[in-house]
């Protein structure tokens, strides 16, 4: 059953007219209310506003389907929305009709075939209702994380979802055996690499632009009890990068299951100096351990192994990982943890920033995937130039490897085996005390006029811009070429996910 939301007083009132007759077909349990829908019209970014003509709930995928039909044959766009964690309005669809889909109430079901298991998800499950389901009923985990899980299924495997497993067991995208998905023609199509394997390789990184994923069936993995957490930290970027590159390459059952890493201010600064590095107030960070020739920024590589209880050779194993680094001596932090606490550990970061506000504030966030050929000058002429008094929240920069990604999806990476997630994630108290959304926009754009400029070899992640053209560059001349090729087959009349800005009507 679909459940929707019409816009009574700022849609345009053909669209408005147009839900009211797709209510009399295929939608029930009216329950319009302008603050609600004109929610569904912003996300986390904070920065835009586009009210749709209606939500709707869907419960199935032949709700999605029907929904999706509807749109089409009354010239309205229609788009799926995870949890609305886009930051430029992505998800949003002025005057068309938003799709719910943490409506979708299928249960999670697992699955087992040859020899591996795989959780069949609903596409608007968070990530941390999977962890929960998976712990409880199975203790089986999915094999890749995003840092945080308050995240849809459907929406990072539109995107990408990374984190500090990409590098041994791929982004999302790759652990993903199987989807249903609803196209743009409002058909059902079930695809996998062997089974309609264009669609499946085309939704896959696809930002909305192909079909709408109503069910993903998910790799998993045994879940470990405990995980070692280790950070240690440095003051020359050459050694961090390729101390932190001889890690991927070295990869391997028992001996590192994640890595991330980020660039921190050296000084005493609250929000972007040492006091970021250690785990909690009792680990105290030494400063007098820096180096006198430190620049005005040092790195923090963040490493994880997980083990079971029992199992009393972790902190050995540890001590023989970490013994041919080239890290600041001293500047080593540890801690053991729950594999849910670790897993969950933004949710503490997310109950912090809602107290203090800087969850409510606009978020101009800015994801960019940097070949590690450019990552030492990435530094050189960025980090330590533009970035060098931090931005009031995490600057992650980790390697992952080009092989765990598979060229046939959409979602594009540098050239070069190696490459770095660069994610300024910036988290600011409102002005005066914080910058304005202009004044941290300005900054990233800079950043990418630098990049542009130097001739780095990167792509965006999780990628905004304003014309084609752009979208063209982006995937390449034979990328955009797959990837419009792809649209005119799947969507042809361009209705899906039109905040993306790809096709414009
Ligand atoms: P939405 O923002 O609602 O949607 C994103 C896009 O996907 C839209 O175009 C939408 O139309 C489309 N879409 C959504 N659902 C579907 C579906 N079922 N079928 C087809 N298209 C769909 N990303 C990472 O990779 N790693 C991280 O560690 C990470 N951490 C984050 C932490 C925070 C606090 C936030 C806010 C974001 C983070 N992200 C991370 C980014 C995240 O992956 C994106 O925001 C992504 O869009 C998922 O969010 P969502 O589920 O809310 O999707």
């Amino acid at each position: 059953m679909i459940t929707y939301l019409e816009n009574q007083s700022r849609a345009p009132s053909s669209s408005s007219s147009a839900a009211s007759a797709a209510s009399a077909a295929v939608i029930s349990d009216l329950d319009g209310d302008a603050a609600e829908l004109e929610a569904y019209g912003r996300d986390f970014g904070g920065m835009t506003l586009a009210v749709p003509a209606a939500v709707i709930r869907p419960s199935t995928s032949t709700d999605v389907a029907g929904a999706v039909r509807f749109a089409r044959s009354n010239g309205l766009s229609v788009a799926a929305r995870g949890n609305g964690h886009s930051v430029h309005g992505q998800a949003a669809v002025g005057g068309g009709l938003v799709l719910d889909m943490r409506a979708l109430s299928s249960p999670i079901a697992l699955v087992r075939a040859a020899g591996a298991a795989y959780a069949d998800v609903p596409a608007g499950a968070l990530w941390e209702e999977v962890l929960e389901w998976g712990l409880a009923e199975h203790r089986l985990v999915p094999a890749s994380w995003t840092d945080y899980l308050g995240l849809t299924v459907g929406g990072t495997l539109s995107n990408g979802g990374v984190g500090g497993q990409c590098f041994r067991q791929g982004p999302q995208v790759a652990n993903v055996a199987e989807l249903e998905v609803v196209a743009g023609d409002g058909e059902i199509r079930v695809c996998s690499p062997r089974c309609n394997s264009d669609l499946f390789f085309a939704v896959l990184g696809g930002l909305g632009q192909f079909g709408v994923i109503t069910r993903a069936r998910i790799r998993l993995l045994p879940a470990p009890d405990m995980v070692k957490w280790i950070r240690v930290v440095y003051s020359d970027f050459s050694r961090y990068v390729s101390d932190a590159e001889t890690l991927v390459g070295r990869a391997g059952p028992g001996l590192l299951d994640y890595i991330e890493g980020f660039a921190f201010v050296n000084s005493m600064d609250p929000v972007n100096g040492y006091s970021i590095v250690p785990f909690e107030p009792k680990f105290s960070f030494d400063p007098k351990r820096v180096p006198q020739t430190a620049g005005p920024l040092l790195y923090c590589l963040e490493l994880a192994i997980h083990y079971n209880h029992g199992d009393d050779t972790v902190d050995q194993r540890t001590v023989e990982m970490l013994r041919p680094l080239g890290y600041i001596e001293e500047l080593e932090f540890h801690k053991h943890v729950s594999y849910v606490d670790f897993v969950s550990r933004v949710k503490r970061t997310e109950e912090e920033a809602r107290a203090n506000g800087s969850w409510d504030t606009p978020h101009p966030w800015l994801n960019i995937f940097v070949s590690a050929a450019n990552i030492v000058d990435f530094d050189r002429k960025i980090f330590r130039k533009i970035l060098r008094r931090g931005i009031g929240g995490p600057m992650l920069v980790y390697p992952m490897l080009r092989s765990k990604w598979d060229e046939r999806m959409s979602v594009v990476v540098p050239d070069g085996e190696v490459f770095y997630l660069v994610a300024l994630l910036r988290f600011a108290r409102p002005p005066p005390v914080g910058p304005s959304a202009e004044e941290m926009l300005k900054e990233n754009r800079k950043v990418l006029d630098r990049c542009r400029s130097a001739g780095f070899d990167f792509k965006l992640y999780l990628p905004h811009y304003r014309t084609q053209n752009e979208w063209a560059n982006h995937f390449g001349e034979t990328g955009w070429r797959r990837f419009a090729g792809r649209k005119a087959r799947y969507d042809p009349a361009a209705v899906l996910s039109p905040g993306q800005g790809i096709f414009p009507l």
